[in-house]
């Protein structure tokens, strides 16, 4: 018997092989779905779809906890950074099952903290841009484009974008103008794998779902994780909201990282720069782990010591 493969499936069948050996750590969205299965057991969680991807996968908010005290954690805005997926999901895990067993966590009493706090979690913002790094929508439509997009490079170590071309840490209505001028100087014309901001704020449906979100929510404290550089970014054009310095110095201490502020391109559009903008509560970007993204997985042990007990203490005392 002979099969015949057209070009574009032979391909795909040789990527697939590939990522196979290279990227079997890689967390994605259907291991993020099949655990959000999984902690729906627990009795302090709700699952809430906030909204839709470019590509229709939800995007999904976990919301823990009862207390009055809301808290933000987001993940992958990038999509090299799938690390901060798997943190945010076994922090996820590490809290339910704690105040489901009513033992203490690294000395804290989370059934405490769950009285007095309601975690918003965002694990995966971006989980067409996983896709896209994993190969898995080469029969989309769209995939011609992201190929011209991507300049015909190796999407798996360049891709950071949605299903749009966009960064969506660049989508965000703070100082947008001010980051479109950057864009040109930086030679980003349109589309892309990296940093352009879209052809307005909140263009994407993505960074629209989150902010609509947040308008209804009002919260106390926003972290967005990012990597990589072991660093923490508190500031947006200046502007430092009451206490934001001091919790973020004791941000610092408890994970090791370093404070500092932003500069150049990232420095508007940004997260955290559209909440300390408009609600001028603390936000920070935290930037996990060291080398190049993606980084590898073996270095989620240590990223998840260096972060856990900021994760729990910020929210007692913000
Ligand atoms: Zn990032």
């Amino acid at each position: 018997m002979v099969i015949f493969f057209t070009y574009k499936t032979l391909r795909y069948i040789i990527i697939r092989v590939i990522l196979m050996y290279f990227n079997e750590n890689n967390y994605d969205y259907d291991k993020m779905v099949s655990d959000i299965e999984k902690l729906s057991v627990f009795g302090d969680i709700k699952v809430k779809i906030i909204g839709k991807s470019v590509l229709s996968k939800n995007i999904y908010c976990l919301k823990i906890g009862h207390g009055k005290k809301n808290i933000c954690y987001i993940g992958t805005h990038h999509s090299l950074e799938w690390i901060s997926a798997s943190l945010l999901m076994k922090f996820s895990y590490c809290i339910l099952n704690s105040a489901n067993s009513k033992t203490r966590y690294l000395s804290y009493s989370i059934s405490e903290l769950l009285q007095e706090v309601t975690f918003h979690i965002m694990p995966m913002l971006n989980p067409d841009g996983i896709d896209i790094i994993n190969n898995k929508i080469v029969d989309h439509t769209l995939y011609e484009k992201l190929i011209e997009w991507n300049k015909g490079d190796d999407f798996s170590f360049k891709w950071q974008a949605n299903a749009n071309g966009v960064d969506l840490n660049h989508n965000y209505d703070a100082g947008f103008e001010k980051a479109k001028a950057l864009e040109q100087k930086y030679g980003v014309k349109g589309p892309s794998n990296t940093r352009y901001g879209g052809p307005y704020p909140e263009s994407e449906p993505e960074v629209k779902s989150l902010c609509d979100y947040i308008r209804q929510t009002p919260l106390s404290l926003l972290i967005t994780y990012h990597s990589q550089g072991e660093v923490i970014y508190y500031d947006y054009n200046s502007k430092v909201p009451k206490n934001s310095k001091e919790l973020g110095k004791i941000l610092s201490r408890k994970t090791g990282y370093t404070l500092d502020n932003v500069e150049g391109i990232a420095s508007f559009g940004g997260c955290k720069d559209w909440f300390i903008d408009k609600f001028n509560k603390p936000a920070y970007t935290v930037e996990l782990g060291k080398g190049k993204n993606p980084l590898n997985f073996s270095q989620f042990d240590k990223i998840f010591n260096d972060n856990i007990e900021s994760m729990i203490l910020l929210p007692f005392i913000c």
